[in-house]
């Protein structure tokens, strides 16, 4: 077998000074675990419930968030808005298991590397507050490996916050390999490992691959864990996948977060819970009906429209009860603020969202109005079922 650090790792960022990337590392190496492990084992727990169907999941936030996020107020204003959002899926008759994208979300994997900055010049891309500045200049768009730091310093800042009343499991995409290898830390309750950045972590559309660095680590972890599936995900792809991720491990210690688009996943998924057979019932089953479904508007801003997600919504549900397993909830891009990023109808794209009102450092988010249909679409179903 391959060892890990030969694998090999997708969209690592080139980080500028390797010896300060070591020292951060080694510092990281020493720093208090961010999350305990027992509170990763409760929530391993409460999703084999879900996956048992007794259970439902809400799991949202920010696409990108930004350092200035683990402000104590941004952070209980996006709790709030979670626990109203996970109550209303009360009505299912299952209990919520609320999960933040939040306290941690600082990394993103980009389909382009480049783009063009203010004065025209190509300069990188932002990859989330973990790794380089926001403002469009080549300077600011370094990776840093200072910013790693920052990061552990702004989760535990959120997570603070979290512990004095508003408390949520946490999560975020674990693309940062080195950064989540320096948080692992001894599995006190499990045995093994966990990583000690989030609850639960989970592996993006873009890092995949069966046998690539980001499913390693997300198999040597004790944590539940999460694996985007796009349309191109082949039956084969995710037999592997859950395989090594799901086979040995609890029931609800692998989420499945399919994100094939409204016009591929009547087509997709079937195949999919069908090559899994039985096995499919020891995962849980989220619907990310956002990722699928980018578009860019008349004036070329980034956006999404709202019932081309509630009709992937209905279509996971369908396709998942017509093969007799529970549809266990939802991921999705939130915010509480009132921005117009995603919009109603295919109508809105002419004039699309409002650059005014469009404040997402990364992907079109539902604004607290949006984001409520969704959630009462998916519960709608549910308790009709
Ligand atoms: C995301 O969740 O922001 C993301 C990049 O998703 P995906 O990996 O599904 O494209
Ligand atoms: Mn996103």
């Amino acid at each position: 077998m391959t060892a890990a650090s030969e694998l090999i790792a997708a969209h690592q960022p080139a980080w500028s000074e390797p010896d300060t990337l070591r020292e951060v590392l080694d510092r990281l190496r020493w720093l208090p675990p961010l999350v305990e492990a027992e509170d990763c084992a409760c929530l391993v727990e409460e999703l084999a419930a879900v996956a048992r169907g007794e259970g439902v999941v809400l799991q949202a936030g920010d696409c990108a968030e930004l350092f200035t996020d683990s402000a104590p107020d941004r952070i209980r204003a996006k709790a709030a808005q979670l626990h109203e959002l996970g109550g209303r899926l009360r009505r299912t008759g299952r209990a919520p298991v609320v999960v933040g994208r939040l306290a941690g979300q600082y990394a993103k994997p980009r389909s382009r590397q480049t783009e063009a900055g203010d004065d025209g010049v190509e300069i990188p891309v932002y990859l989330g507050d973990a790794v380089n500045d926001r403002a469009p200049t080549g300077t600011a768009r370094r990776p840093d490996p200072q910013r790693l730091l920052a990061a552990y310093a702004h989760t535990s800042r959120g997570l603070r916050t979290l512990a004095s009343g508003p408390a949520t499991y946490t999560s975020h995409e674990a693309l940062l390999l080195n950064y989540e290898r320096a948080l692992l830390r001894p599995d006190p309750v499990l045995g093994g490992v966990f990583a000690s950045s989030a609850h639960t972590v989970w592996i993006g559309e873009r890092t995949r691959d069966p046998g690539g660095a980001h499913v390693e680590f997300a198999a040597e972890i004790t944590n539940p864990v999460g694996v985007k599936i796009g349309p191109d995900a082949t039956p084969a792809d995710v037999v592997a996948l859950v395989a090594r991720l799901a086979e040995n491990g609890a029931p609800g210690r692998l989420s499945l977060v399919v994100r094939m688009g409204v016009d591929r996943i009547g087509e997709r998924l079937p195949l999919i819970v069908q090559a899994l057979g039985e096995h499919a019932d020891r995962v849980v089953w989220l619907s990310d009906p956002m990722h699928g479904n980018t578009v860019r508007s008349a004036q070329g801003l980034k956006t999404r429209v709202l019932r081309r997600m509630t009709d992937e919504i209905e279509r996971f549900c369908a396709v998942l009860r017509l093969h007799g397993v529970h549809p266990g909830g939802l991921h999705l891009e939130i915010t509480p603020d009132g921005v117009i990023e995603c919009v109603d109808t295919g109508a809105d794209l002419a004039t699309g969202p409002d650059p005014c009102r469009y404040t997402s450092a990364c992907d079109p988010r539902l604004n607290p109005h949006q984001a409520v249909a969704l959630v009462d679409r998916f519960a709608e179903v549910l308790a009709t079922g």
